[in-house]
């Protein structure tokens, strides 16, 4: 069933590794929350076509900037307008150090059922280092308000592969992600984006990154660890314990409907893709002339789509389900696909499981390659 996203553009200010949409002046934020429910309604007729929707899930940015009362009229308008299961998975991102007692119980009331939290790192060092606001402290601060809520489907972020990040350092960082008990943990390597401050101190050699062979390191312990105390590993970022699989990100990886809403938003239904435009002012000018705020769409060709079957299958545990790819793109791309795969698979990177075929724990270290090599040109 299809997903409905919703990209909250503010944060209170700007990590330095960061290069998602957002802003840190929050002076637009009621027009926002006006323009977003002025784009659901004119949205309305195709939302209804994917209904009822299964997830909703606030990304951002940091949608925990929006008060209870702002995320009130959002959701308000989003029931008045969409279909939305009674059992749907609601996720919202946020920062710790925004979510107080307060907060959770708002959240709470409103029938959030998932957070998100961006905890990257339990040492105030670190923390700084990468722009974050918060504080290891405020982390648990954070997992105890929820908990008295009763929000219990909590997953935290982690960050890997940091400038001078002892191992000792990132050990303790897995460790307290466990201790914390949440039943799900998505960890990234830290990733040098171009145009982001981390860039710029990286191209004049004021920071120096560490080597692959420490990211990978990290990343091995990461998943031994995890896996040992009952994670299960079900995409390259992401572990979740029984019953606790983010059902909206899964959706993306299974190439399931999704519309997004909001400045820089995705959107996907078979066969189409697109997004909207990536500046605040913009976003709301266009709504506010009920003009859907689209920037950028495509028709996917059968190359388009054999391609992402390849990168979005490949990073899940489950992998690529060849039969049904077979069924939908046809012999020639099921052909090729094998024909492809035949290498990685003497490596021991890939591996056939019935019709599935599936990237191993080490073929994960080198999934973006494989995905490359493997792409249709
Ligand atoms: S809080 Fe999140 S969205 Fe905002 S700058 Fe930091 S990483 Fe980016």
């Amino acid at each position: 069933m299809a997903g409905l996203y919703i990209h909250v553009p503010f944060c209170a200010s700007r990590c330095i590794y960061c290069d998602f949409y957002s802003q840190t002046n929050a002076q637009l934020k009621k027009d926002f929350v006006v323009a977003l429910c002025r784009e659901i309604e004119l949205l309305k007729d195709s939302l209804t076509e994917f209904a009822p929707f299964s997830t909703v899930y606030f990304g951002g940015g940091t949608p925990s900037l929006l008060s209870i009362h702002e995320l009130a009229t959002i959701i308000e308008c989003l029931l008045s307008n969409v279909s939305i299961l009674p059992s749907a998975e609601w996720t919202l991102e946020a920062n710790p150090d925004d979510v107080r007692l307060d907060y959770a119980h708002g959240l709470k009331g409103l029938g959030v059922n998932r957070v998100s939290l961006g905890v990257q790192s339990f040492s105030d060092r670190e923390l700084a280092f990468l722009g974050r606001r918060h504080s290891g402290e405020q982390v648990y601060q954070a997992i105890d308000a929820l908990r008295r809520e009763s929000i219990n489907n909590i997953s935290v972020d982690l960050i890997y592969a940091l400038p001078n990040q002892t191992k000792e350092q990132w050990h303790k960082n897995v460790q307290n992600a466990i201790n914390l008990e949440v039943p799900h943990i998505s960890s990234y390597h830290l990733i040098c984006e171009e145009n982001t401050p981390l860039y710029k101190l990286v191209d004049r050699g004021a920071i120096v990154l560490p080597k692959e062979e420490q990211g990978i390191e990290a990343y091995y312990y990461l998943i031994q660890e995890l896996e040992r105390v009952g994670f299960k590993h079900y995409e390259i970022s992401n572990f979740a314990k029984e019953g606790y699989i983010s059902c909206h990100n899964s959706a993306y990886w299974n190439r399931t409907p999704y519309f997004g809403l909001g400045p820089s938003a995705h959107s996907y239904i078979p066969e189409r893709r697109w997004s909207n435009v990536a500046d605040l002012r913009s976003y709301i000018d266009r709504v506010g002339l009920n003009e859907l705020p689209k920037d950028f769409e495509e028709r996917l060709s059968l190359k388009d789509q054999y391609n992402e079957w390849i990168m979005l299958g490949l990073r899940t545990r489950e992998g690529i389900d060849t039969k049904l790819l077979q069924e939908s793109l046809g012999q020639e791309y099921y052909t090729l696909l094998k024909r492809q795969a035949t290498p990685f698979c003497q490596k021991g990177w890939l591996e056939w499981k019935g019709n599935y075929l599936q990237s191993t724990s080490q073929g994960f270290i080198f999934v973006d390659g494989i995905i490359r090599d493997i792409f249709s040109l």
